[in-house]
């Protein structure tokens, strides 16, 4: 029988924690942390993703500042929000919510964030030193998958751990940190992308598979070895007439045929999207405690 990989309630926990720390940094005089969004745009996910950032704040106890530009703003405006935000001592950490208007350098913005409030653990510094096993934020959406794989107790040493999809914001990341001499990690690991050839070759050897590729239902039963952990982080949203909102969120696994097959198996949504919240929490709370970059 598989177990269902709760992220939803995991990102419940971590947020308690979070609260509760914030509390005593309260009572002990210290400042509360404060996490800022800029939003450029209207776009319908990020809008959703920035409230449900701006709202997880609230509830931990955080302060929030959400900047919102329109969607024709100049990249050198834009530069200069981010400028401001480095140099506003109030403002522990914040991110630049992605994708960005195509005639905006998307580097060039995650390259002007100060590394030291850089939360979203996007920029060259903070992907180096986490390469180089330095303190640094950890890129949100990996590090809740690394966290859920903890709290589960799934064992990563030694078991091969089949990556999907090589973004800089997920893929990449996860690829390095499943590998590495940490208590989740220690995983032999293959990293596969569009150009891989016979993709089912490799995912049918994964005893871990992380599947971020944003294809829906991509990842079949035929493609899963038995007893398998596999994590979807696909979140890809599609019309959907009878959903109250006018849309639905697909995964790139396709839950009802794979689940029967896995140990242990992530929902979406419900799985991977809630602990993305958490680490940014997380993440922020390092930053208002100044224990990365001292
Ligand atoms: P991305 O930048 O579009 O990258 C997709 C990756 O998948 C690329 O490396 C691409 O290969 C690879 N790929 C595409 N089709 C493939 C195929 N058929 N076989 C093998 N590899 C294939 O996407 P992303 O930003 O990493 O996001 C991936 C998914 O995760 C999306 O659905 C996104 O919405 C979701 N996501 C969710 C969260 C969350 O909090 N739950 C956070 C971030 C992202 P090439 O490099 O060769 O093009």
């Amino acid at each position: 029988m598989y177990q269902v990989i709760d992220g939803k309630k995991i990102s419940q926990e971590i947020q308690e924690e979070i609260k509760k720390e914030t509390e005593k940094l309260k009572q002990q005089g210290k400042k509360t942390p404060h996490l800022a969004a800029i939003l450029v745009g209207n776009d319908g996910g990020s809008e959703t993703y920035v409230a449900n950032k701006i709202k997880a704040c609230e509830k931990v106890g955080f302060k929030s500042t959400l900047i919102r530009l329109p969607n024709n703003i100049t990249e050198e405006k834009l530069l200069d929000q981010v400028h401001a935000l480095n140099n506003n001592n109030d403002v522990d950490g914040f991110i630049v919510q992605l994708p960005l208007p195509k005639h905006i350098n998307e580097q060039k913005v995650i390259e002007a964030v100060l590394p030291s409030k850089d939360v979203d653990g996007f920029h060259p510094i903070n992907v180096g030193r986490m390469v180089l096993n330095l303190p640094c934020y950890v890129s949100a959406t990996p590090y809740g998958i690394i966290q859920l794989l903890e709290k589960y107790n799934i064992e990563t040493a030694g078991k091969h751990c089949v990556v999907l999809g090589r973004s800089h914001i997920v893929g990449s990341p996860m690829s390095i940190l499943m590998a590495k001499n940490t208590s989740v990690g220690n995983a032999t690991v293959t990293l596969c992308h569009s150009k891989t050839k016979n993709l089912k070759q490799y995912t049918l050897q994964a005893d871990i598979l992380i599947c971020a590729i944003g294809n829906p239902h991509f990842v079949t039963a035929d493609m899963v070895k038995d007893g398998a952990s596999v994590i979807d982080v696909g979140t890809t949203r599609l019309e959907n007439k009878e959903s109250k909102t006018g849309y639905k969120l697909y995964g790139d696994v396709k839950f009802d045929e794979v689940a029967p097959k896995c140990s242990h198996i992530t929902p979406v949504p419900g799985g991977v999207g809630p602990m993305t919240i958490a680490s940014l929490l997380k993440n922020t709370l390092l930053a208002a405690k100044k224990e990365i970059f001292k």
